[in-house]
């Protein structure tokens, strides 16, 4: 359902009340950076942040209205995470190399603040810049962000790097990189990743009919791709590729 006009006035007033700090009842402090929120925005639209100032709690936060959010937290991607839960959306102020920094850091904070579709956002964002990342100097700090803060069984982020980076090994000779090379010795679990990911472009099969005598037989996904002759079990002939029907 589209918003009304005044809905969407609506939520403009809130976008704006995070880029002026007006009516501010909460602070989030990041480093020296100084965010003025507000309770009634951040607790309804966010578990962590309604926990943190529920005097029921008692945590120190409630009182004093300040979070400060500690080190490794990046002020751009703290910025990136409020302006999300005020507008729906989030800017970058960085160039597109950078940008990967703060959208992993964004990815990684939302699964932090659990903020999910931020999560979803950020890994659209990764999705369609990742190509951009193998051959920056920000690949290391890049696969940190990925690698030391989501956890391991959040896949998403993960297989998109390991699947980027195998096609990039396959087709664009990556391995070649000695910055790539770098952080694959440094990042184990990327590496493991990316080993694994091989294995299964190489592995995944295709059903495959032979014209002449219908029997069907099983080869890797790589021979259909590249058209290749194949060996019939029921003729004992090798076809070209031309005698074979693809089961899709
Ligand atoms: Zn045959």
């Amino acid at each position: 359902m589209a918003l009304s006009k005044d809905g969407d006035d609506f939520r403009k007033s809130i976008g704006k009340l995070f880029d002026t700090g007006l009516y501010s009842d909460a602070q989030v402090v990041v480093g020296t950076t100084i965010f003025n929120v507000h309770k009634s925005v951040l607790c309804t639209q966010n578990a962590y942040f309604a926990h943190a100032f529920d005097v029921a709690h008692g945590f120190k936060e409630s009182y004093t209205s300040v979070i400060t959010i500690e080190e490794p937290a990046n002020v751009e991607v703290i910025k990136a995470m409020l302006e999300y839960i005020y507008k729906g959306d989030y800017t970058v102020a960085s160039d597109t190399e950078a940008q990967l920094v703060v959208d992993t850091g964004v990815y990684a904070a939302a699964e932090m603040f659990r903020v999910e579709g931020l999560k979803q956002l950020a890994a659209e964002r990764i999705s369609s810049n990742i190509d951009k990342v193998f051959s920056s100097s920000n690949l290391a700090i890049v696969l940190d962000n990925v690698y030391e803060y989501t956890p391991e069984h959040d896949r998403q982020v993960r297989d998109l790097f390991a699947k980027a980076a195998t096609t990039k090994i396959e087709r664009e000779g990556l391995l070649g990189s000695a910055t790539f090379r770098e952080a694959i010795k440094e990042n184990g679990n990327f590496a493991a990743d990316i080993v694994l990911a091989m294995h299964k472009t190489v592995n995944i099969q295709a059903e495959v009919t032979c014209r002449i005598c219908t029997s069907t037989t099983l080869v890797p996904t790589k021979a259909v791709e590249e058209e290749r002759a194949i060996l019939c079990d029921g003729c004992n002939r090798v076809y070209g590729f031309q005698y074979w029907n693809i089961k899709e």
